[in-house]
Parts: structure tokens; sequence; C-alpha cells
């Protein structure tokens, strides 16, 4: 079908996952690879349909499943069921991500991930690496994916190099982050026309670790009551998930992006997991994380902990 090497981000993809593969694409060809195209595998939601308005640019192609053999790169992601289904059938030649790393493959690849805030600050280095010039849509692209993944440099995620690369983009493009990232972010806090299903799979991944099969779904809002208001209807869409996929458990996060908390709804046989992963009594199903905002760094890693310290799970 595709001759081109197909370049794209995880499912239900975010702005980071979006605009790394339209960056990436512009990398490999500024380096002579002509032969690659970014695609996506969901929905653009309208934090990064901002972000494509701002620019004037079309969202990636859509694809759900690719040929057998398909030479693909892989960006903001590594984790294969956060992949395309049948990711299994293609070759992975390169991951560019962010990501702790649960990736395996037989034979040899370059794989460049970095313990930084966003893909984008990873590629902006490559760009560094490779002497290539950064052009004003790749920058703005870039400085999207960064003040999406960092909150606008507020999540714990953020490195000095995230701010580096930052004060950077902002030069070439003429951009404030502190204006054009918070007004990103707002655009993408509007679920108004959304169903409760829609709203928690804006942003769900999947993770099959540890033994068990669980979601983390996260939502921005700058309004925590606006999504509490409707707690009955995302426990229904939450619940219908869980029989559908046959989940142990579904975490979903709400997370205030201007006080940079999180209010989670943790449902499923082995919800409790979440009192022991944060040190929090869940009542009515939900809890609040104080100072908690990235799902990567601070309610990952702790579900993982509890789950393998935990034989009565
Ligand atoms: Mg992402
Ligand atoms: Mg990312
Ligand atoms: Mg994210």
């Amino acid at each position: 079908m595709e001759n081109k090497v197909l370049i794209f981000g995880h499912k239900n993809p975010d702005t980071d996952s979006i605009t790394s593969s339209l960056v990436m694409e512009n990398l490999e060809r500024k380096l002579g690879n002509e032969n690659v195209k970014a695609v996506r595998l969901g929905d653009v939601n309208k934090e990064t349909q901002y972000v494509l308005n701002y620019l004037g640019i079309e969202a990636p192609e859509l694809i759900s499943e690719v040929e057998p053999n398909q030479e693909v790169i892989l960006v903001d992601h590594n984790d294969k069921t956060q992949s395309i289904d049948n990711i299994g059938d293609a070759k992975v030649l390169k991951v560019i991500d962010h990501h702790a790393i649960n990736f395996t493959v037989s034979s040899p690849l370059y794989y460049r991930a970095e313990p930084v805030g966003c893909t984008a600050t990873v590629l902006y280095k490559l760009y560094k690496e490779n002497e290539v010039e950064v052009d004003k849509t790749a920058a703005t692209l870039m400085l999207s994916a960064i003040a999406s993944d960092t909150l606008v440099l507020k999540s714990p995620t953020t490195t000095d190099y995230d701010k580096k690369v930052v004060k950077e983009l902002e030069k070439i493009t003429g951009l404030d982050i502190n204006e054009y990232g918070v007004d990103m972010l707002k655009a993408g806090t509007d679920i108004s026309d959304f169903t409760p299903e829609q709203v928690i799979n804006i942003d769900s991944k999947l993770f099959e670790q540890s033994n068990k099969k669980f979601r983390i779904a996260q939502v921005n809002t700058a309004d925590l009551d606006s999504i509490f208001k409707n707690q009955a209807y995302f426990e229904q869409a939450i619940n219908d998930d869980i029989q559908k996929e046959n989940l142990d458990f579904y975490v979903f996060a709400a997370t205030d992006i201007i006080n940079s908390n999180s209010r989670i709804i943790s449902l499923g046989n082995d919800a409790p997991v979440v009192e022991k992963a944060f040190g929090v009594a869940v009542d009515n199903h939900t809890a609040m994380l104080e100072n908690v905002v990235s799902r990567k760094k601070q309610m990952l890693p702790p579900i993982l902990d509890a789950l393998n310290n935990d034989v009565n799970l």
C-alpha cells in the first residue's frame, strides 16, 4: 500500500503525538529522506486543532492498520498497547520518545529516548545535532507540543533543557509560551459538545503491566466542578469501558491546569490500588491528588509500585 515510511504517535493522539510526527517528517526530508509521511492513529483533539488552525495546516492522514512489513517511525510512544493495532506486522526503523521504555525488537534500530518533558525537545536536539535549520512552522509545532506536555513548563516533567529549548523556539516564532501556550491549553478544555464517553477517550492510555490491564485517562480543565457535577455520567462511561475491554481498573484524572492538581475517579475490581499508590482515601470513587499533573511521572509509577508490592491484588 504505502511505500513511504510512516511516522506516527500514540492512539488518542495528543498535541505532541501529532506535531512530532509532522516535525519528524520535516526533519527526515531535510536530511534527504523524501520517502516519509506523517500519519495519525486517532481524532485530532481541540487543543491540537488550535495549533493546526493557527498555522493553517492540515492534520496528518488517519490510519487504522499497516500492511505487513510496513516501515514505520514511532514518535511520542513505544509501548505496543498504545500503538497501531497490528504494530507487530510493521518494521520499526526508529523510535523518538520521552516515556519509560516498554519495547522489544528482534533487529537493531535507531532508538532515541530522553527523560525530558516532550518528544519535541528531543526533536529540537536532533535538528541541532544534524545542523538543520528550524523553520517557523516546525518551531511553532515544537513550542506547542512542549506547552502541552509540560502544561506551560509547570509540570514536574519539565527539565532545564525543555526551558532552554522553549527560549530558542520563542525567538524563532516570536511567540510567548505564557500567552500562546495558555490559549492553546484552554482551547483543549472545551468539552461542551462531548459525550462522557468522548471525554474519557480524549487522552486515554492502555497499560498491560504487572499482570494487570488498566487505563489511565486524563482531561485538562480550568474548572474541576464542571466535570464532577457529571460524575455519575463519567462513571457510567468508565464502567462500560471496563466491561468492554475487560479491564482490572480504570483511573480517570481531571487535571486542573490553573492550580496544578488532579481529581481522579477510580473504578474496577482493582480500583483500591490507587489508595496505596497515592496515599489517599477514596471516597465515592474519587480522590484529590494535590500537585499531581503528570500521568507519566506522577500517576503511572506509583500505581505500578503499588501493584508490584501488593500480592492481594
Ligand atoms: Mg503523548
Ligand atoms: Mg509527549
Ligand atoms: Mg499528555
